[in-house]
Order: C-alpha cells, then sequence, then structure tokens
C-alpha cells in the first residue's frame, strides 16, 4: 500500500486517502489530478516499430477526488432517474405482455386448447 504524506502537517496517510487524518487538509489538489505529461517521442531507431513504453503507473491510476454536489441536488437527481424508469416500464410491460401472449397461445396449441 502507497502511503501519502500530507503536504500540511507531514502526517502519512494511507493511500486511499482523501484527506489527511490528522489536519483534515485534502491530500489531492488539482495538480495532481491532472493528467500526466508524457515526455516527446525520441527520435526513430532500429527499434521504431515497437510502442513507446507508457508510464503504467501514471496512465492506470485514478483519483476521484471530491464529490461536490450539494444533498439536494443529488436527491433531485436521484427523483429525475426515478422518472426517467417511467418509459422503460411502459416498454417491458408491452414486451413482456407480447411474449407471454405468444408463449400461452404456442403452448394452448401444442396441448390441444385451441382449435
Ligand atoms: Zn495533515
Amino acid at each position: 500500500m502507497t502511503m501519502t504524506p500530507c503536504p500540511n502537517c507531514r502526517h502519512i496517510n494511507d493511500g486511499i486517502a482523501f484527506k489527511c487524518a490528522k489536519c483534515e487538509r485534502p491530500l489531492f489538489t488539482e495538480d495532481r489530478v491532472t493528467t500526466p505529461t508524457v515526455s516527446a517521442p525520441k527520435p526513430p531507431s532500429a527499434s521504431s516499430w515497437l510502442p513507446p513504453a507508457a508510464p503504467a503507473a501514471a496512465l492506470t491510476r485514478v483519483s476521484v477526488v471530491d464529490f461536490n454536489m450539494p444533498f439536494a441536488s443529488m436527491v433531485g437527481l436521484m427523483i429525475k432517474w426515478t422518472l426517467a424508469t417511467i418509459p422503460a416500464l411502459f416498454i417491458l410491460a408491452a414486451a413482456g405482455f407480447v411474449g407471454f401472449t405468444a408463449l400461452t397461445l404456442l403452448t394452448a396449441s401444442l396441448i390441444g386448447l385451441a382449435k
């Protein structure tokens, strides 16, 4: 596990910590979230057909620093999501009705109830 020192009080925090456990200062500031800079490509050489080795650790690390959303906005978003499911409910109900009817008619014809 990586350890992240606090830039304010030098307290050593877990690598997954959002903010310092001692002084509550956010550990990841804006400049640490930005896309890592990649050095300029080298001039072509004998092995130029190989893709350049990417800095894997810099490209794979994703840090969600802060989810700054007021509570009322989050409640509003959830209500909108709920309302957005209503048309999907109608579509699924119609598809279910068609499928159930087709299966019922098929079963009835197979056992000889429908003449
Ligand atoms: Zn601190």
